[in-house]
C-alpha cells in the first residue's frame, strides 16, 4: 500500500520519470499523489489529491536530474492536497509507505521545538525529525532520524543540495533498479523501468544512498553493507493490459497459465523430499494468510487433510499474530502471500518461526519479506498481478498449495492432474453467456449470498469477496447447512444466492438449501459440475453447469467463473474493477 519512487540519473526528466513509475505503481494506492524534484534553487514539489494522472502536466514541465514520488493509500489523515506525500521540512522531502507508530510523540517532541506539522499524517514527522537533526550531512540526519523511528516504514528522502537521494527499509518494501546512467528505487518491481534489469531489494534496516554515479548502502548505524543485485525477467512482471479493457480481465484471462506455470516451476525446483518430511515431522501444521491468500488456505486445508489424514488449521494472519506463543510443538507454517510483503502475513509468519516453526512460503514474488524468512519457497508464477483483486494469483496459490499437499504421494500426478484443470480453466472463460447472465441478476441484486457446502463453501468466500471488492454489492459466503440459524432472515426478492455443488457426497443437501431460498422469494442460481444437478434444476432458475472435474479440484474452475462474473457485474455498475474504492494492493500496513 502506498507507492514511493526515486530516480537519480545522468540525464533530465527525472520528474517524468517518476511520473510514469507513479503511473505504474498506481494499484498500490489512489488516495493522492505527488512529486519533489531538486533542482538548483532548491526543491519543487506538486502534490494533489485524485489520481496520478493530475500531475501529468507539471510533471512533464519539472525535469531534473533527481526525484522522488508517491501515490498514497491513506491510513493517517483523509485524502487530501495537505495530507498528500511528499511532506517537506527545511532543506528536506520525504515519502513514505508504512505507518510511524510513535508519530504522537515525536510531533509533540518536535512542535515543542517549534517544529509543527501542516498536514494529519503519521508521514510528515520524518520531514520535521530529518530537519531537526541536520547539521549539513543529509545521510547522517536521516540515519539518526531512522533510529528514533517506530513502525513500518519505506523512505525515499530529497535533501536541497545533495545530488542524489536516500532510500530506507524497515518492513516495507524497496527495490532499487540499475540502467546505464540511471537509478529507480519503487515499493514494487512492476514500477521499475524496462531497461533497469537489475534489482537490489533493500533488506529491514537497510539506509541506501542512490547517486547518478552510484548507490552505496548502510545500516542505522551508518556501517557500509554489501548488497548483491538479482537480474530480473521482465518479461514476468510487465504491467500493461495486452488490449484487454481492464487488467481484471486481463489477469483472469491468465488463470490456466498461471496453473500450468505454477505446475511446472514445482516439478522444476521444488524440493519435494524435504517437503514431504516438513508434512510428516510436523505436530501441527498452521496455514496462514490474508484475504484472498487466506482463502486460498480454506481449499488447501481440505487437500492437506485428505492427503495426510489429519487436522490441519487455517488461520488469518492478523489474528494468528496475537495468539498466545506457540506451545513448543513441531510447528509448520504453510504462509500464503501475493506480495510475499503482507505485513500480517510477515509479522505472524516471523514470530511462530521465532518460536521455532518451519515455514514454507508461498508467493509470487521469489524476493520478497516472506522468503527471508521462510526454510523453503514456492512460487506462484502469476506474473505481475496489477488489478488490487486478486485473480490468477489466487489460482496459483491453489496449484502450488495443491502440489505441496502431495508431496508424500505423487506429485507427477498431481502435476498431471493440474494440466487438465488448466485445459477446463480455458472451457470455462469460454462460457461467456453464462457469466453475463449471472452477472446481470447479481447487479440488480441488493445483496448477494454465495453458499455451498466443504469445499463448496470454501470457494464461495473467494467469490464473495471477489464481488464485493469490485462491484460494491453486500455480499457474504455461509455454510448451506447454516442458512436456517439465521441467515435465511436477510433472504427476499431483493437478493440472489448463488449456490455452488460440486461436491456429490452433499449435493442433495445443498439442493435442498436452493428450495429453502427460493420458497421464501429470494433469486436463485446454481453453479455446479454436476450434470445430475443441472438437470433437475435448469427449468426453473439459472444453471451453470461447469465441465465435470474431480471434485476437490471444482474450486479453481468455480473461482474462474465467479471472477469473470464478478467482473462483469463491476462493470456493468460503471466500477472500476482494477481500482475499487479505499482498497489498495500490497497490504505493507497492519
Ligand atoms: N501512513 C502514511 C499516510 O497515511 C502512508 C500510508 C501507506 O503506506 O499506506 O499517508
Amino acid at each position: 500500500m502506498c507507492g514511493i519512487i526515486g530516480y537519480a540519473g545522468l540525464v533530465g526528466g527525472a520528474a517524468e520519470r517518476v511520473y510514469e513509475g507513479l503511473l505504474r505503481l498506481e494499484y498500490r494506492g489512489y488516495d493522492s499523489a505527488g512529486i519533489s524534484v531538486l533542482g538548483e534553487g532548491g526543491i519543487t514539489t506538486i502534490k494533489r489529491s485524485g489520481r496520478v494522472s493530475c500531475l501529468e502536466k507539471a510533471a512533464r514541465e519539472l525535469g531534473g536530474n533527481i526525484a522522488i514520488g508517491h501515490t498514497r493509500w491513506a491510513t493517517h489523515g483523509a485524502p487530501s492536497d495537505v495530507n498528500a506525500h511528499p511532506h517537506n521540512c527545511g532543506v528536506f522531502s520525504v515519502v513514505h509507505n508504512g505507518i510511524i507508530e510513535n508519530y504522537s510523540e515525536l510531533k509533540e517532541e518536535l512542535a515543542a521545538q517549534g517544529k509543527k506539522c501542516v498536514s494529519e499524517t503519521d508521514s510528515e514527522v520524518v520531514a520535521l525529525l530529518a530537519d531537526s537533526l541536520y547539521c549539513g550531512d543529509p545521510l547522517a540526519a536521516v540515519a539518526a532520524a531512522v533510529r528514533r523511528l517506530r513502525g513500518s516504514f519505506a523512505l525515499a528522502v530529497l535533501c536541497s543540495g545533495f545530488n542524489g537521494f536516500i532510500a530506507v527499509r524497515q518492513k516495507s518494501p524497496v527495490a532499487i533498479g540499475v540502467s546505464s546512467g540511471a537509478y529507480f528505487a519503487a515499493s514494487d518491481v512492476p514500477a521499475l523501468p524496462d531497461e533497469a534489469e537489475d534489482v537490489y531489494f533493500l533488506e529491514d534496516g537497510d539506509i541506501a544512498v542512490v547517486t547518478p554515479e552510484g548507490i552505496a548502502f548502510y545500516d542505522s548505524a551508518l556501517n557500509g553493507q554489501k548488497r548483491i543485485s538479482c537480474r530480473i525477467l521482465r518479461g514476468q512482471f510487465t504491467a500493461d493490459k495486452g488490449g484487454y479493457a481492464h487488467f481484471m480481465e486481463k489477469e483472469t484471462a491468465e488463470d490456466a497459465r498461471t496453473v500450468r506455470d505454477t505446475a511446472e516451476a514445482f516439478l522444476r525446483s521444488a524440493d519435494v523430499g524435504g517437503i514431504a518430511n516438513l508434512l510428516k515431522g510436523a505436530d501441527e501444521i498452521i496455514i496462514t494468510g490474508c484475504g484472498t491468500a487466506y482463502n486460498a488456505g480454506l481449499i488447501a486445508r481440505r487437500y492437506f487433510e485428505e492427503a495426510l489424514c489429519r487436522r490441519v488449521s487455517v488461520e488469518i494472519a492478523s489474528e494468528l499474530r496475537y495468539y498466545p506463543p506457540p506451545s513448543g510443538k513441531n510447528t509448520l507454517v504453510i504462509a500464503v502471500s501475493q506480495s510475499g510483503e503482507t505485513a500480517d502475513t510477515v509479522e505472524a509468519t516471523l514470530r511462530l518461526r521465532e518460536g521455532g516453526a518451519s515455514v514454507i512460503a508461498v508467493t509470487n514474488c521469489g524476493y520478497s519479506a516472506i522468503t527471508r524468512i521462510a526454510h523453503m519457497v514456492v512460487p506462484v508464477c502469476a506474473g505481475a498481478e496489477i488489478c488490487v483483486a486478486a485473480t490468477k494469483s489466487y489460482m496459483g496459490q491453489l496449484a502450488a498449495l495443491y502440489l505441496i499437499s502431495r508431496c508424500t504421494g505423487d506429485v507427477a500426478a498431481a502435476a498431471e492432474e493440474l494440466e487438465g484443470v488448466a485445459e477446463k480453466l480455458e472451457e470455462v472463460l469460454s462460457q461467456e453467456e453464462r457469466a453475463v447472465a449471472l452477472s446481470e441478476l447479481f447487479a440488480v441484486s441488493f445483496a448477494v449470498f454465495f453458499l455451498g457446502r466443504g469445499l463448496d463453501y470454501d470457494a464461495a468466500v473467494e467469490a464473495s469477496l471477489k464481488l464485493k471488492e469490485v462491484s460494491y454489492i453486500f455480499s457474504d459466503a455461509y455454510p448451506s447447512g447454516e442458512l436456517k440459524h439465521g441467515t435465511l432472515a436477510l433472504v427476499d426478492e431483493n437478493t440472489s444466492s448463488l449456490i455452488i455443488i460440486c461436491q456429490p457426497q452433499t449435493a442433495k443437501k445443498s439442493v435442498s438449501a436452493v428450495h429453502e431460498v427460493l420458497c421464501r422469494g429470494g433469486e436463485v442460481a446454481v453453479l455446479t459440475t454436476l450434470p445430475d444437478v443441472a438437470r433437475e434444476l435448469e427449468d426453473f432458475l439459472p444453471v451453470w453447469l461447469l465441465p465435470p472435474v474431480e471434485p476437490r479440484l471444482a474450486p479453481f474452475l468455480c473461482a474462474a467463473a465467479l471472477q469473470r462474473t464478478a467482473y462483469l457485474t463491476a462493470v456493468r455498475l460503471g466500477r472500476n474493477p482494477d481500482k475499487p474504492r479505499n482498497l489498495a494492493k500490497s497490504v505493507t500496513v497492519e
